[in-house]
């Protein structure tokens, strides 16, 4: 590996106080060793932020425009390197990678030309000019599920905005987000993109600290908790994207193959360890046999083993302590229901388990009722969509939904009334920046993408003049 080892702070390479361990979960083996920050470097790297900020917003959204595009010129240049790491540090499959490396660059790109316009606003009494300004300094923290594109979406954003920004991966995969550090400093001015890493040691001093405006941060729902603690006594501007667990209603017209295709397909992306991957799904009774068959089948035929072997359909999970959750789900999967396929860890090296169908399973069920976050699948029999809505909206989460229907304006009737951010008719996982992002009840606060997300990088700024 050639660069993404060492620490961006204040637009120099800097090593570690400490080191960071980086396993490849196709062997559950050393994959590289990187710099890991203390809490003096976590605090040299906010320093640094801060001073570069003043000069960042005053050169004005087009040269700040400029530098992001030469940040997504330079991804893109990089490409191959960027899609190699991603297969040995996260573990996906070479094709998830290739997109994710792709949706990285676009996110950048997409950020980069677009603006929050000056307003004036009619209102009586004089002139009223509204302006977007922005925060300051921003603390990026994200997950090891998409190590690139998780943390391009945040930093494109906040700096264009004017912010600059401290950005923390998660422990386990640091190394692509070092390389994109690495790539800005010929890029960006100095201390406008510093990352950092960590061993899960670092979150609380970076989000409760005052030199930090805001925390954009996408995780678990148990740690955004702890972060909006944190942020309390200094009242942080918040982006928490959370934990999820998608359901989809299959009503009873559809196409059994084709729906059992896609939903599989969104349910197994990235080993089930997307936060908008389908979780749970309830099928109408009229075709819950010919359904869960046919997901079976699919689950049987999935090509699993290491990201870097072309057939690979269904890559390890990223993590010991991900594989080892996993195998408690398995035990709870035949426990709790019946297994239709897969059902056991692979006995190889590495962090691998059978893509696993469960049928005949409670809604009560932990497998149900909580984010597994791994590759299996609980399918629940419902009498119909009334019931299944009941059911998918009784969860504390409201990430994602679909509904799959052969007749749409059925589905969609239905999809009206999910409680969730997002709700897909007849699909599931299709996003981009130029869709928002947001998460319903206990999956997060604040919108990500669009110009709303945008706006989240920003204070609002008015100045009233007496006419
Ligand atoms: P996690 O919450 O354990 O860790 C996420 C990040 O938070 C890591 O960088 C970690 O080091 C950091 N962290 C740990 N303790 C902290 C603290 N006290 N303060 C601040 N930061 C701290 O989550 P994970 O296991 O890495 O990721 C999986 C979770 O992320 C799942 O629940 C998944 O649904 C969610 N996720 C959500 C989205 C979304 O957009 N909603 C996207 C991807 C993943």
């Amino acid at each position: 590996m050639q660069f993404g080892t060492k620490l961006v702070i204040d637009g120099k390479l800097v090593a570690g106080d400490h080191t960071l361990d980086v396993i490849n979960p196709a062997t559950g083996k050393l994959f590289a060793t990187v710099a890991r920050a203390s809490q003096q470097q976590a605090a040299a790297a906010i320093a640094a932020a801060k001073k570069a900020q003043p000069g960042w917003e005053a050169l004005g959204w087009d040269r700040r425009g400029e530098m992001l595009k030469a940040l997504a010129d330079s991804l893109e240049k990089h490409r191959g390197d960027f899609i190699n790491v991603m297969i040995a540090e996260q573990g996906k499959p070479s094709r998830e990678a290739a997109d994710e490396v792709d949706y990285s660059i676009a996110f950048i790109r997409y950020f980069a030309g677009l603006r929050l316009q000056d307003e004036v606003i009619p209102a009586p009494g004089g002139r009223v000019e509204l302006r977007h300004r922005p925060l300051g300094v921003v603390a990026g923290i994200s997950p090891w599920n998409f190590p690139l594109l998780i943390p391009a979406a945040k930093i494109a954003p906040a700096l264009i905005a004017g912010n600059t920004m401290v950005m923390k991966p998660a422990p386990t995969t640091p190394i692509l987000t070092l390389m994109l550090g690495e790539l800005g400093i010929g890029i960006l001015p100095p201390g406008v993109l510093n990352v950092i890493t960590d061993q899960n040691d670092l979150g609380n001093m970076l989000t409760s600290h005052p030199d930090i405006a805001k925390v954009t941060f996408t995780g678990s729902t148990a740690t955004g908790r702890r972060i909006m603690a944190n942020g309390a006594s200094t009242l942080k501007r918040l982006t928490l994207e959370l934990g999820g667990n998608d359901a989809a209603i299959v009503l009873d017209d559809v196409n059994i193959q084709e729906t059992a295709d896609r939903i599989f397909d969104a349910a197994f992306f990235n080993a089930g360890q997307a936060c908008l991957a389908i979780k749970r799904v309830y099928v109408a009774d009229a075709i819950y046999e010919a359904f869960c068959k046919a997901m079976a089948r699919r689950a049987q035929e999935a090509v699993v083993g290491p990201g870097s072997q072309p057939s690979t359909r269904i890559g390890p999970l990223q993590n010991r302590q991900q594989f080892e959750k996993a195998k408690h789900f398995l035990n709870v999967a035949h426990r709790d229901g019946r297994v239709i396929a897969g059902g056991m860890a692979m006995e190889r090296e590495g962090y691998f388990i059978r893509p696993t169908i469960v049928r005949d399973i409670d809604d009560q069920s932990e497998l149900v009722t909580e984010e597994q976050f791994c590759p299996i699948l609980p399918i629940v029999r419902v009498t119909d969509g009334e019931d299944a809505l009941a059911r998918a909206n009784r969860s504390e989460f409201g990430l994602g939904g679909s509904v799959w229907s052969a007749d749409s304006a059925r589905a969609k009737a239905l999809a009206r009334r999910m409680q969730s951010g997002t709700v897909w008719v007849n699909q599931h996982l299709n996003f981009g920046p130029e869709v928002p992002l947001a998460g319903a009840k206990q999956s997060g606060i604040g919108v990500e993408w669009t110009e709303l997300g945008l706006a989240e990088f920003c204070q609002v700024n008015v100045i009233r003049e007496a006419a």
